[in-house]
C-alpha cells in the first residue's frame, strides 16, 4: 500500500490494484493476486466478507445461512479449492438436501472468512462514484478517495452498471444480464416436536425452498429454518416492509410444518434485491482494452458460488497476464 494523504478532508490513497466487493469473486481474485506478490485493496460495503455467501446471527444465539444454501463443485479447480477449505475445517458435507452437498462450517460465510485471511479488506466502505483517470481509476467513498492503476468490480451486475453509468461502453456490453430477487425468511421455533423434512425444494411454489438450517454440521442446536420465496413472488412483493413479509411467510411455513405460529421465537426477513442470475453474460468476465478495468462475479456465468469463484480466478489470471506482458 502506498501512503495516503488528506486533501480537503478526504483521505486519498493510491494503490496498484483495487477490487470492489469481498464476495467469492473478489476474494478469489484477491487471493490469487496476493499469492503472486501483489497487495490488492478490497473495498467492501458490508460489515463482513462473503457477500451473498452470508450468515446472520441473532443476540439469542440463533444462526441462519440466509444467502447461498450449499455449494456444488463441477470443475477440477473449484473442487481443489473446496478440498482445501474442508482441510481447514471451513467446509463439510451436508446430506440434508436431495443429495450430499458442501456447506461452510460452522456457517456458510466461514469459507469466505478463510479466503479473506491476510487480505487488505476495507469493510463498511461503499464506493459511491467511479471515474476513469489518465492513469487508472478513481473510486470515491463517503470520506475517502482511492486511486488504482487497475480496478476489478465484482458487485452484482445492476450495481456495477449503477457505478459505471449506463453510458459506459462496458455497462452496455453487460446490459443483457438479468438477476432476480429473493425474499428470505429466518425463523426459529420452540417446542417443535415433529421435523417433517430437513429441506424441501418446490421451485413452482411460493415458498420455493425450505431448509432446517440447524441440521447443517456445526450449527447451534436450535430449530432454525431458512425459507426462500420464489423469484416471481419476491419480485411482486419486493418493496413491502420486511416485518410484513416475515409474518406472511411465517404463517405459510407454519402451515407446511404443522406448527402453531405462537411457537415462533424468531422470525425476520431479508430482501435480496439481486439474488440469482437468470441470464448470465456467458463469458467469465468483461474488461476494457487497456486492461485497467475488469467486471466480474457470478452474473458472468450463472447463479452459483462456483460461477463467482471461476469469474474471480479468470480475472486474476488475465490481469497477471496483462501485467507480465508489460
Ligand atoms: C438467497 C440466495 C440463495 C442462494 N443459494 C445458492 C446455493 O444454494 N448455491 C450456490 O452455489 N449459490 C447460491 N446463491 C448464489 C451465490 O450466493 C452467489 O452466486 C455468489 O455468492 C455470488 O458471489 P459474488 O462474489 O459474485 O457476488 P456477491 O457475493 O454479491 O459479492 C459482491 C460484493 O460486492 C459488495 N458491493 C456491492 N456494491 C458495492 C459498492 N458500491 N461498494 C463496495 N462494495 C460493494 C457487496 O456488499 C458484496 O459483498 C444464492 C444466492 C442467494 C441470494
Amino acid at each position: 500500500m502506498r501512503p495516503g494523504i488528506t486533501i480537503g478532508g478526504a483521505l486519498m490513497e493510491r494503490n496498484a490494484i483495487g477490487i470492489i466487493g469481498a464476495g467469492l469473486a473478489g476474494l478469489c481474485c484477491a487471493s490469487i493476486l496476493q499469492k503472486r506478490g501483489y497487495t490488492p485493496v478490497l473495498l467492501e460495503k458490508g460489515r463482513g466478507v462473503g457477500g451473498r455467501l452470508a450468515t446472520r446471527r441473532t443476540d439469542a444465539g440463533f444462526q441462519f445461512d440466509h444467502g447461498a444454501q450449499y455449494i456444488t463443485a463441477r470443475t477440477p479447480d473449484f473442487r481443489n479449492a473446496v478440498a482445501r477449505l474442508i482441510g481447514k475445517g471451513a467446509a463439510g458435507t451436508w446430506s440434508g438436501a436431495d443429495r450430499e452437498v458442501i456447506v461452510g462450517t460452522p456457517s456458510m460465510n466461514a469459507m469466505a472468512k478463510v479466503l479473506a485471511g491476510g487480505l487488505d479488506i476495507r469493510r463498511k466502505t461503499r464506493v459511491t462514484d467511479l471515474r476513469a483517470e489518465e492513469n487508472g481509476w478513481r473510486a470515491a467513498t463517503a470520506d475517502s478517495v482511492f486511486q488504482f492503476d487497475r480496478l476489478v468490480v465484482t458487485a452484482p451486475q445492476p450495481q456495477t452498471v449503477g457505478l459505471l453509468g449506463v453510458e459506459h461502453p462496458l455497462a452496455n456490453a453487460i446490459s443483457a444480464v438479468r438477476m432476480s430477487p429473493c425474499w428470505t425468511l429466518m425463523a426459529t421455533f420452540a417446542d417443535q416436536q415433529e421435523i417433517p423434512f430437513t429441506s424441501r425444494s418446490a421451485p413452482d411454489s411460493y415458498l420455493a425452498w425450505i431448509a432446517l438450517n440447524s441440521s447443517k454440521p456445526g450449527r447451534p442446536d436450535t430449530n432454525s429454518w431458512v425459507v426462500q420465496a420464489s423469484a416471481d413472488w419476491s419480485a411482486r412483493n419486493l418493496e413491502r416492509e420486511a416485518d410484513d413479509v416475515a409474518q406472511e411467510m411465517l404463517l405459510r411455513l407454519c402451515g407446511i410444518l404443522r406448527i402453531e405460529p405462537s411457537n415462533a421465537v424468531h422470525a425476520s426477513a431479508h430482501r435480496w434485491r439481486y439474488a440469482r442470475v437468470e441470464e448470465p453474460l456467458g463469458t467469465p468476465f468483461c474488461r476494457n482494452d487497456a486492461g485497467t478495468l475488469y467486471l466480474g462475479g457470478d452474473w458472468c456465468l450463472g447463479a452459483r458460488v462456483e460461477a463467482a469463484w471461476t469469474s474471480g480466478k479468470a480475472i486474476a489470471d488475465d490481469l497477471l497476464g496483462e501485467i507480465d506482458a508489460r
